[in-house]
């Protein structure tokens, strides 16, 4: 299921937040490849979130954890959405340094 979310009337919802919902989380995967997913620490305080390829294999989800619970996914195809999404946080990203986005 998707929902996404709207931080300001002149975006257009190109940020897609999953909190709970691996299954969501994994469609949206594989229906942007080449897009990007943030991973950060659940609730009001990103802890320090990462900024990462889609196609990297560390958030790449399998069946045997939770993907979208202690850590949620923020994803997007545009990597500027997101980061305008983790200045409206206080946060800045950090880029993975396998996946090097
Ligand atoms: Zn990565």
């Amino acid at each position: 299921m998707f929902r996404p979310m709207c931080f300001t009337a002149l975006d257009s919802c190109s940020v897609e937040r999953f909190q709970d919902d691996d299954a969501g989380y994994r469609t949206w995967l594989y229906a942007n490849m080449s897009g990007y997913v943030v991973n950060a620490l659940r609730g009001p305080n990103l802890g320090v979130p990462i900024l990462h390829r889609a196609t990297c294999e560390t958030i790449t989800p399998t069946p045997d954890k939770a993907w979208t619970a202690e850590y949620i996914k923020v994803c997007s195809t545009d990597r500027f959405e997101l980061e305008g999404w983790a200045r409206e946080h206080n946060q800045r990203l950090h880029p993975c340094e396998f996946c090097n986005p």
